[in-house]
């Protein structure tokens, strides 16, 4: 079967560019026995594939030249000779960036389309949902009556972190690049303050605040303004710093980082494939909130695998509000 994939052309330096991909057709040929095919609907595009794109190994290896990217993809079963899997059959793989994967069934989950939109699997109730739950919950541990910080809030983890805490009673700020992503989390999903960190710098916005929990997906300047603003023995979740990752070089030190030690902050980085253990707890309660309309999630669309690299680098220049994701079908 034909199929066209997205591959990484070269490295990219700075901010990526539609030179550094490139779109091949391949034929995938039929299922072996054990085997499935599976048609992706809709992939998704996020922050960690920038930092797999440089030569660097982290916690994933690196991104090769040549080699088609991956990432979660949410398809159907179009043939199968696994006994798991039939024709038909919606599921969740890792083998985004391509129209059609062949597969052994490692890494493939069934979904049930009737219980929620296949797409949230890649959202709400998949990935960057689980990394607001452990992230806001595990870490950051928030009780009623706390004031807490988001940033990069109209995302699609920032959106599901300050929603959880509001759930938990507390009072929520959060900050995102535009007007529109502003009035979305203030007046729809109930924040109690937003600002555009564009129109108002961090450290200005925050002035008068006093922090329980800082859930950080920005680094940079949002950090260093949560530091000056944190009370004695807040709790930093330190889940990104996206900030910082089309940019080479050197990481500039938040310049207060003193006050860590006075105010003796917990500062905690995590990673959210190591808490595979919290995922049926997330599911439970997620799916509920969902259901109930306690937590609202948003989804930004762009069309056809060829743009799959412009919706990469959208993303990481703030074009989508809640998931940004890529509709194959
Ligand atoms: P988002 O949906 O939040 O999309 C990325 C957003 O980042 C953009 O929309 C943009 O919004 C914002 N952004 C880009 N550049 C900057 C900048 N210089 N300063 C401030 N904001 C910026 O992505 P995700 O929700 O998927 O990811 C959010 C964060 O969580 C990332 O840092 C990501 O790496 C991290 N993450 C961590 C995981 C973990 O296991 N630790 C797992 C998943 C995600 P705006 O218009 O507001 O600028």
């Amino acid at each position: 079967m034909r199929s066209r994939e997205i591959r990484l052309a070269a490295r990219p330096t700075g901010t990526p560019t539609d030179g550094d991909f490139e779109l091949a057709e391949v034929d995938v040929g039929e299922p072996a026995d054990g085997e499935l095919l599976i048609r992706n609907e809709i992939m998704s595009v996020d922050p960690y594939m920038r930092p797999r794109m440089n030569d660097v190994r982290s916690y994933v290896p690196p991104f090769q030249i040549g080699e088609p990217l991956a990432g979660g993809a949410v398809g159907r079963v179009v043939a199968s000779r696994h006994p798991g899997y039939a024709e038909g059959d919606w599921v969740f793989s890792m083998l985004g960036w391509r129209e059609v994967a062949r597969s052994d069934g490692s890494g493939v989950r069934k979904l049930d389309p009737d219980a929620a939109p296949p797409s949230t699997a890649l959202g709400v109730l998949g990935m960057p949902g689980l990394t607001a739950y452990v992230g806001l919950l595990d870490i950051g541990r928030p009780e009623e009556g706390d004031t807490v910080f988001v940033s990069g809030a109209a995302g699609a983890v920032g959106s599901i972190a300050g929603q959880i805490a509001k759930l938990k009673g507390c009072r929520v700020i959060g900050s995102a690049g535009s007007p529109e992503k502003v009035a979305w989390i203030r007046d729809e999903l109930g924040f109690d303050a937003a600002f555009d960190y564009k129109e108002t710098p961090p450290r200005e916005a925050l002035r008068d605040e006093k922090l329980d929990v800082y859930f950080d997906n920005v680094g940079g300047d949002h950090l260093e303004a949560a530091i000056g603003a944190a009370k004695p023995f807040a709790r930093f979740v330190e889940c990104g710093m996206i900030s910082r990752y089309n940019v080479g070089g050197p990481e500039p030190a938040p310049r207060n980082m003193p006050l860590i030690v006075t105010k003796r902050l917990l500062l905690q980085g995590f990673i959210v494939s190591d808490r595979a253990d919290r995922a049926r707890d997330f599911f439970r309660d997620m799916t509920e909130w969902v259901r109930d309309g306690k937590v609202r999630y948003r989804e930004t669309y762009v069309d056809g695998i060829e743009n799959a690299p412009r919706a990469f680098i959208g993303l990481l220049q703030g074009e989508n509000i809640g998931k940004m994701l890529v509709r194959l079908a």
